[in-house]
């Protein structure tokens, strides 16, 4: 069991702190992707040297390598990866989906090949809890179905259906321990009857929190937000609330507006390594040749180090001439200017000025440049 202890609210926003066997997490929470077992090019001081409390470990890459049984004999993914905090793990479903190739999906479960070798695997709802459970995740998602988009009303049910049994099997299979969750994640595609009837079918079962997903898939900010204030009034308000894949900033701060206390997303380390940084003044790409000779901080307001000790010259220069250093320097600031974003946002909650803060951080940013 984990608990969420929720210190303040402003509208529907939540200032709270989740409360696991690996630690402490401040929420509203930004988990840093650690894809295969790391943040892409960033140590793991690195990045809790940015305040991230929790990151996120991927079911899919890390069964195909090194192994989910491997890694359980090397003592677990905290240690493996040195992070001795809180790892939240996805199921795999949503990669299987995206990257497997020859995907068979049936009531059962789900059978592909990996994308490395192309060795067949099959994956369950009571397999993707066992090896999550030999990575040691302090928190579990549910193997659940990625709903396409757009669907159909009746396709969409259907899958969400499918989800909901998997669901009350991975509640099945999971041990519970103290300090460790099993989150359940609402479907039902863009339709506010299935997300209730989700919403309802998984309080029914029982989770420690509950997870929005099947969005950030191209449905657009706006649908994403009417899935919200369609969902999360029907999730418990003592239970934390995720966000599965989302999002931009400004997705974030919307989302958070609607309640969500926990997010993940690629974008800041993705951006990282393809020269697009993400500051109080907006989205810039640094290999814009009108960088070149720019001796200012990327962002005066950033204590990461690309903004303390470099100039937006150095790393235009970085990533032009294709050294890894431009990479490793704009993945930490992204992730501190996430990580700072959200420190924000609570110590807004906690102030009751979130609309206003929200409104003054939308209008730093100037329209984001073309990539
Ligand atoms: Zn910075």
């Amino acid at each position: 069991m984990i608990s969420h202890r929720i210190i303040a609210t402003d509208g529907a926003a939540r200032f709270g702190v989740l409360h696991t066997g690996h630690g402490d997490v401040a929420t509203p929470a930004f988990m840093p992707v650690g894809t295969a077992g790391t943040v892409k090019a960033m140590t793991a001081d690195a990045v809790r040297a940015t305040g991230a409390d929790i990151v996120l470990g991927n079911t899919y890459h890390l069964m195909l390598r090194p192994g989910a049984e491997r890694i359980a004999q090397l003592g677990g993914l905290h240690r493996f990866m040195d992070w001795p905090g809180p790892i939240l793990t996805d199921s795999g479903g949503f990669q299987v989906m995206s990257l497997a190739k020859l995907r068979k999906l049936d009531a059962d479960g789900v059978t592909f090949q990996s994308h490395l070798d192309g060795a067949t695997y099959r994956l369950t709802p009571e397999r993707s809890i066992e090896i999550q459970h030999l990575l040691d995740a302090t928190i579990t998602m549910v193997l659940d179905e990625c709903t396409s988009f757009p669907a159909t009303s009746d396709e969409a049910r259907t899958s969400m259906q499918l989800s909901m049994r998997w669901a009350r099997r991975s509640r099945d299979a999971f041990q519970k321990r103290d300090g460790y969750g099993l989150f359940g994640i609402v479907q039902g595609s863009i339709y506010p009857e299935l997300r209730a009837e989700s919403a309802r079918a998984l309080i029914d079962i029982g989770f420690d929190g509950y997870a929005v997903g099947g969005l950030a898939i191209g449905e657009g900010q706006a649908t994403t937000f009417a899935v919200l204030d369609a969902t999360v009034p029907h999730l418990p308000t003592d239970a934390p609330r995720y966000l599965m894949g989302v999002g931009t900033p400004g997705d974030i701060i919307g989302a958070v507006q609607r309640g969500i206390d926990m997010f993940d997303c690629v974008i800041p380390t993705r951006a990282g390594r393809t020269a697009r940084a993400y500051t109080s003044r907006g989205v810039f790409n640094l290999r814009n040749a009108r960088f070149a000779d720019d001796a200012a901080p990327l962002d005066p307001r950033c204590a990461c180090p690309a903004c303390t000790r470099h100039s937006h010259a150095y790393l235009h220069h970085l990533f032009k001439a294709e050294e890894m250093l431009g990479p490793m320097l704009l993945t930490w600031h992204n992730v501190q200017y996430y990580q700072d974003l959200m420190r924000d946002l609570r110590t807004a909650i906690m102030d009751h000025r979130l609309d206003a803060f929200a409104s003054a951080t939308r209008a730093g940013w100037m329209p984001e440049e073309p990539p």
